[in-house]
């Protein structure tokens, strides 16, 4: 499961961050995830609860998913739009243009740790 991995890359990232920092316990963890980036916010959040209570340094760790909004631009009119859902637009509500294209990011990034 690609969200499993992800989780995995997560808390190797975590056990970095706390050693750098001499910390202890992570109390709570930021994610930022991309529109585009495809991950099931569900499934990230299923992987984290499995895998942080194996280990004592997030055991208590709390984690909030903050999931951008899809957005689209267009290249006639320069409108962007937010998006809601996973329906893509078929042409710009601004100006009725066909010429729309993604943006935003397709990636996910630990936004915040919080630890002691
Ligand atoms: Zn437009």
């Amino acid at each position: 499961m690609h969200e499993f991995s992800l989780v995995q890359g997560l808390m190797g990232q975590l056990e970095t961050l706390a050693a750098e920092n001499g910390a202890e316990r992570i109390l709570l963890v930021t994610m930022e995830i991309g529109p585009f980036s495809g991950v099931v916010v569900d499934s990230f959040r299923f992987g984290f609860e499995a895998l942080a209570p194996l280990t004592p340094l997030t055991r208590n760790a709390r984690l909030i998913v903050l999931q951008l909004p899809q957005r689209y631009g267009c290249r006639d009119c320069d409108n962007e739009q937010d998006m809601d859902g996973d329906a893509r637009p078929e042409d710009c509500p601004c100006c009725g243009s066909r010429e729309i294209f993604p943006l935003g990011a397709d990636d996910v990034v630990l936004r915040q740790v919080e630890m002691e």
